[in-house]
């Protein structure tokens, strides 16, 4: 039998399915340990230190009795201690993005998504340059610098290659004042050669869904094509980071499986990535299964209910304190409002999840891959970020300063972190004000900016951010980052 081992490099052995059945049951057993709970609650907190401020993170056994925990004046308690932890590291920023898709034709058979091989109803379609030329115009015109690009696993009509060309395609857009500074990219689990390219393209983070921790589950639900190998999807991260891309982003599709048992793997894959990579992941993200073309959310039974995702959201904040969270528009507006305080520092906006689906009028739905909840355009979730106290940034500087990884990690943990993206939200922010915002917006932006750059810490980086956005609105642009 495989034995844990969070430094292994065998799928088995990080995410070790009798560590999680032992970790459940040992979270259950304590659901009502006051005294432990209490104890866990006391470790999660951040706390000054000279430097600025640090939190010590929960295991995945700590914080898997979080999870289970149903007492109300806990669950409340970590909901502050979430929104702590959120205010000390990230502050009240919430980064924009959009998902891009590429390509709609897959070889895999996921029983829960819409591009499933067999599905031969829904219009398959991949964008040539021209069409990706369009769309990252029709992005730029909306305000976006920042993008995840997602396609499905097909290596004749999507090879790496066309993966890569896109890229290409994309960076060299540049639409009146628009570009697109980051290019994060959800792509199939492929090979450390791959990964290489990848990064030699200058991608941001590499993400990649694990869908489902639990081994059978996950050979069910993916009965068929390359994504059916589990071990190989599992250890996509270490070949990723072997191939030179330190930010990568995890994340769980929740809904299909035991909630509990995904949580406690998630936490385990980012321990397992700490240990052997000595960084984290980058990102987690949060998706729930939608109703999609072929696809009924319902007949999966691990749905979960609304209160049950911001406990997640809030206990993902604990464990990792230092790991970007990220809500897409696969939940509504309400939803988003409920857990954007828990810890999430990136939602998308005005997005669209049909290939080709930017450059036209109307929002089309033949080749989307799921129902957007939050149809908003992203001038109103702009303006809805204001509204709710959360400061709108569009900031690529880090990555683009070779601030990844562990790089970026330590600045975080330092506190120092505050002295970079707080300029550099305001800067983006003045950017999009200038550029894309609606009158109504702008108003709102620029009362927003008068009362955020006082907070900047650093005298030196008041100053200089206060002259940049001086600059911005007086049509001097550089590139404006700290
Ligand atoms: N093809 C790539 C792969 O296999 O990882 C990634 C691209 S896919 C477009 C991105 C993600 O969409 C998947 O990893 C999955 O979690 C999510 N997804 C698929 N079907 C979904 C559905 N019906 N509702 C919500 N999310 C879905």
């Amino acid at each position: 039998m495989a034995v844990y081992d969070p430094k292994s490099l065998k799928a088995e052995e990080f995410i070790n399915d009798a560590e999680i059945q032992e970790t459940l049951a040992y979270a259950e057993a304590n659901k009502n340990n006051v005294e432990l709970i209490d104890g866990i609650l006391e470790k999660a907190r951040p706390r000054k230190t000279a430097k600025g401020c640090e939190c010590a993170g929960l295991t995945h056994r700590e914080a898997s009795v979080l999870l289970a925990c149903e007492i109300p004046e806990k669950i409340q308690r970590m909901y502050e201690i979430a929104e702590e932890i959120k205010l000390a590291f990230y502050g009240n920023r919430i980064v924009l993005f959009a998902p891009l898709y590429l390509s709609n034709y897959c070889v895999n058979g996921c029983l829960y998504c819409p591009y499933h091989q067999k599905n031969k109803r829904i219009p398959r379609k991949k964008l040539t340059q021209d069409e990706v030329r369009a769309e990252v115009i029709a992005l730029q015109d909306m305000g976006h610098k920042r993008l995840a690009i997602e396609a499905g696993e097909d290596p004749l009509h999507n090879p790496i290659e066309y993966i890569l060309e896109c890229i290409d395609t994309i960076y060299s857009v540049h639409h009146k004042n628009g570009d697109i500074r980051r290019v994060n990219v959800n792509i199939a689990a492929t090979t450390v050669e791959n990964y290489r390219k990848l990064k030699d393209a200058g991608i941001g983070t590499y993400i990649l869904f694990q869908e489902t921790y639990h081994k059978k589950s996950y050979l069910q639900l993916h009965p068929t094509g390359p994504k059916h190998d589990y071990d190989y999807h599992t250890e996509a991260m270490d070949r990723a980071m072997e191939g030179g891309i330190d930010d990568v982003g995890l994340g769980v599709l929740f809904g299909l499986e035991m909630y509990k048992y995904e949580f406690a793997g998630l936490i385990m894959h980012a321990e397992h990535l700490e240990a052997v990579h000595g960084v984290g992941p980058h990102t987690i993200s949060v998706p729930r299964v939608k109703r999609a073309d072929d696809i009924d959310p319902d007949e999966f039974d691990g749905g979960i209910d609304d209160d049950t995702f911001a406990k997640i959201a809030a206990c993902i904040r604990l464990a990792v304190p230092y790991t970007g969270m990220i809500i897409s528009t696969r939940e509504s507006e309400a939803v988003r409002a409920k857990v954007l305080p828990l810890g999430v520092s990136q939602i998308s906006g005005g997005s669209r999840t049909s290939v080709g689906g930017y450059a036209e009028e109307e929002r089309p739905h033949d080749t989307e891959q799921f129902d957007v909840s939050d149809q908003r355009t992203l001038d109103e979730v702009v303006r809805w970020l204001m509204e709710t106290d959360h400061i709108p940034s569009f900031c690529t500087a880090c990555y683009r300063a070779g601030r990844t990884g562990d790089r970026f990690m330590s600045l975080c943990k330092s506190g120092q972190i505050l002295n970079c993206c707080h300029p550099n939200a305001l800067m983006t922010l003045a950017e999009y004000l200038e550029d894309y915002a609606s009158s109504e917006t702008k108003r709102m932006g620029y009362e927003m900016i008068e009362r955020e750059l006082p907070k900047i810490p650093s005298e030196n980086a008041r100053r200089i951010a206060a002259q940049n956005i001086r600059d911005i609105r007086n049509s001097n642009r550089r590139d404006f980052r700290f």
